[in-house]
């Protein structure tokens, strides 16, 4: 099963990423997206690219969205653990890899069931000639609009290598 993901989140200053919200696309139709209850606003400077591009389309730490880091990584591990040959996918995706394993502590510690490797739609692209890729008609950096759009852009390129009817990587 492939799953499309997308995380935003926050850089430290060269100090780790810090999760902001998370959206998963499932092959099958079925989707998640989980917001961090408990990321800490005040350390994002008022000028940065957050404070204009997410923070506006988040639903808050009061919606029913918004989970522990910890519940955040159950949940995933839950949602992505129900199949069996499963593949990651993000578009850019070393950073979201790298979100999604410190989920669980160190690069050892990634469930039975979630790949130890995120596989990249933008390599993918590079690989059949950067091709354009479909618009993004949802509002861009939520996660699971990013996250749908990935799944969206995966099946371009797919048609675009395979023709239709054909499965690729
Ligand atoms: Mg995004």
């Amino acid at each position: 099963m492939r799953y499309f993901y997308d995380f935003e989140f926050f850089e430290r200053g060269g100090m780790g990423i810090e999760p902001i919200s998370v959206g998963f696309v499932a092959e099958d139709g079925r989707e998640l997206y989980l917001e961090n209850a408990y990321f800490d606003w005040s350390v994002v400077p008022q000028d940065h690219f957050l404070i204009d591009n997410v923070l506006p389309y988040l639903e808050g730490a009061d919606s029913v969205y918004a989970v522990s880091k910890f519940e955040m990584g159950e949940t995933i591990k839950e949602f992505v653990t129900q199949t069996e040959n499963n593949q990651l996918w993000g578009y850019y995706a070393d950073y979201d890899h790298v979100t999604l394993a410190q989920l669980y502590g160190r690069m050892v510690n990634m469930p039975d069931g979630l790949p130890w490797v995120t596989l990249d739609i933008k390599q993918e692209a590079i690989r059949l000639g950067s091709p354009d890729l479909p618009l993004q008609y949802e509002v861009e950096h939520h996660a699971l609009a990013d996250a749908r759009w990935n799944k969206q852009a995966w099946d371009y390129l797919n048609v675009f290598d395979h023709g239709w009817g054909v499965t690729g990587p």
